[in-house]
């Protein structure tokens, strides 16, 4: 049976081509599965019954089983999905005024290893199909219409900030974000489709040339002895190869600017310093064409990441820097704290395959690169 949830639209096309059905009954059932929520082909009415036989036979919406629902007292959802073989993850909507944002997972667990980061600390399993990554959207979307009751989309923005390194799973990703934007499907607007990365440059490169979406990078460091040790990842891909690539970015990206994120933690890359040297590097890579904004995030502690999180002083006193320098910079407040859905905490059940903790285990303390000016 293959699971309609796993094609975009021109893929959906092909598909009906091989059933002897024309384009436009594609688009007829695409608004049905995702527009409407249905999963039922006896309900689409307006397709003839012979297609709805065959799809019976052959085709399914795989909706992902719901294993956990949170509400926290912000109004902040978090779902549990069970992917299967002891694996699970999340999606959590987080509303705002008129905006409704979905933050959506790409893998189980991370093979990144970031060291604030709850999802890498637990390891990596597999990555979702296209069917799982967009099945998070299509269960909240309807789910929160039905709760809400309404008619109308609840769903504004979505961030591929949940579990996993979305540009780890590239070829899932694409079709997802095609079905995600569709005028036909979810009509999300590239620039309020947001995908995050710890900094896969080639990967960034192809994504301006398939599917230009706005783009946050995980930077939370300004020089490369702090981000090897807090993003293992930056060993492949340093600061100065990564800042190029936003830079290449810009020129077929949505919004004309990147979102870099910034995770404070307390005295490790949070002091004057870390600012000043935020400000020069951001000041050297403005010559060259790069424009940015700065998302300081407030850490979410878990036990096993041996850091804490930075003071609200502290915090107000980084963004004044950066703002003062001319960069603008927001502060995350952190919400869904009490039902750890917030930032960094998102951690499902997952299977390691990656022998994490044994990694981990033999990882010396966070440096302190500027210790002695803290
Ligand atoms: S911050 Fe993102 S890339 Fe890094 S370990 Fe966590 S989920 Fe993976």
């Amino acid at each position: 049976m293959v699971n309609l949830l796993d094609f975009d639209l021109d893929a959906l096309a092909a598909y009906c081509e091989q059933l002897g059905e024309k384009r436009f009954r594609a688009i007829q059932l695409f608004r049905w599965v995702h527009q409407r929520g249905a999963a039922d082909f006896g309900q689409m009415t307006d397709l003839a019954r012979s297609l709805r036989e065959k799809l019976a036979h052959r085709a399914r919406v795989g909706a992902l089983p719901v294993i956990g629902q949170h509400a926290s007292g912000d109004g902040v959802i978090k779902w549990l999905f069970d992917v299967g073989d002891g694996n699970a993850v999340e999606a959590v909507f987080i509303p705002e005024g008129e905006r409704g944002t979905l933050c959506v997972s790409s893998q189980a667990g991370c093979a990144m290893a970031c060291r604030f980061c709850a999802t890498g600390h637990q390891g990596f399993s597999r990555n979702l199909t296209t069917g799982e990554i967009v099945a998070q959207l299509w269960f909240a979307e309807h789910f929160l219409r039905r709760h809400l009751g309404r008619a109308e989309r609840v769903i504004s923005n979505v961030v591929m900030m949940g579990m996993g390194e979305p540009l780890q799973n590239y070829t899932a990703l694409v079709p997802a974000l095609h079905t995600m934007l569709s005028d036909h499907g979810y009509g999300i607007s590239r620039r309020r489709l947001t995908v995050s990365t710890s900094g896969v440059v080639p990967m960034m490169q192809r994504l301006a040339q398939d599917c230009p979406v706005a783009l946050a990078v995980s930077l939370h460091a300004p020089d490369d002895a702090l981000r090897d040790e807090l993003v293992p990842l930056n060993r492949k891909y340093p600061i100065d190869t990564l800042l190029a690539a936003c830079t290449g970015y810009l020129a077929r990206a949505p919004r004309d600017f990147i979102t870099f994120e910034y995770c404070m933690l307390d005295g490790v890359n949070d002091a004057p310093e870390h600012a000043r040297a935020l400000i020069d590097l951001l000041a050297r890579h403005a010559r060259a064409g790069l424009r940015a904004k700065f998302n300081l995030i407030p850490f979410n502690p878990f036990p096993a990441s041996g850091l804490r999180r930075s003071g609200a002083a502290r915090v107000a006193a980084f963004a004044r820097m950066l703002g003062e320098a001319g960069i603008v910079t927001t502060v995350r407040r952190s919400r869904g704290d009490d039902i750890d859905a917030a930032c960094g905490q998102l951690a499902g059940d997952v299977r390691d395959r990656t022998r994490v903790h044994q990694r981990l285990a033999r990882r010396h303390p966070v440096a302190l690169p500027s210790a002695g000016a803290l």
